[in-house]
């Protein structure tokens, strides 16, 4: 058995800074690898967005932990889950250790017994530190807060640029500084920076680093 408990087949690991194509890379590689694929930020999401439903403090311990204990699959299908004040309020409750602790079981279980994708902040250095493979995809600030402006752009949504980029280096200033289970690579884990790539390109880097993995395992 695996030191967190685990038996099943594969775990993947994917973490890093906002708007690195994280996301992308690890719904591909769970495609191309038959595996189940957990976006965890959305649990994190889910909790803040229920916290800002009910007219609650995302950085309040207890208004969080009452809407992370009340959270359902339903919340995670939710379509206003990228609003810009949902980034916030999911790294707000997510400093929150109690929140953490709650959600943990969960992201587990998800990789069991078939392995899976997993992407977020800490899936290789707290929810899978025994995990198979560990990537963390990185980006140039500029890059991935054009990426993110684009994105809103598309989704039609009015922001300047300068917006997206002081409020994407707050959120990683706030998941990287927190006392419990900041965001930062694992020892172990394989950098992947995307700054020059485009996401075809990190898909084929990402599939090349994860053939040579299991080849020599
Ligand atoms: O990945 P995404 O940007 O959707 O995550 C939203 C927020 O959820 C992050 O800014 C971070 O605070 C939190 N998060 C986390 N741990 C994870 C995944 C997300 O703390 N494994």
């Amino acid at each position: 058995m695996k030191g967190d408990g685990r038996r099943g087949g594969p775990v993947i690991a994917i973490d890093g800074p906002a708007a690195a194509g994280k996301g992308t890379l690890a719904r591909r590689l769970a495609a191309a690898l038959d595996l189940p694929h957990l976006d965890t930020g959305l649990l994190y999401r889910a909790v803040g967005r229920r916290v800002l439903d009910a007219g609650g403090d995302p950085a309040d311990p207890a208004a969080a932990v009452r809407e992370a204990e009340a959270l359902t699959p339903a919340d995670l299908a939710r379509l206003n889950l990228r609003a810009a004040e949902v980034d916030r309020a999911a790294s707000l409750v997510a400093a929150i250790p109690a929140v953490r602790a709650r959600l943990l079981a969960f992201q587990r279980c998800f990789a069991d017994p078939r392995g899976a994708v997993l992407d977020g902040r800490d899936i290789g250095t707290v929810v899978f530190p025994d995990a198979d493979l560990k990537l963390f995809v990185t980006a140039s600030d500029e890059e991935r807060a054009r990426r993110r402006w684009r994105e809103l752009e598309g989704r039609g949504v009015a922001a300047s640029f300068e917006t997206v980029l002081a409020d994407l280096r707050a959120r990683d200033a706030r998941d990287a500084s927190r006392d419990v289970a900041p965001l930062r690579p694992a020892d172990d884990a394989i950098v992947l920076d995307t700054t020059d790539l485009d996401p075809d390109a990190a898909f084929a880097r990402a599939l090349d680093i994860v053939r040579e993995k299991f080849a020599r395992a």
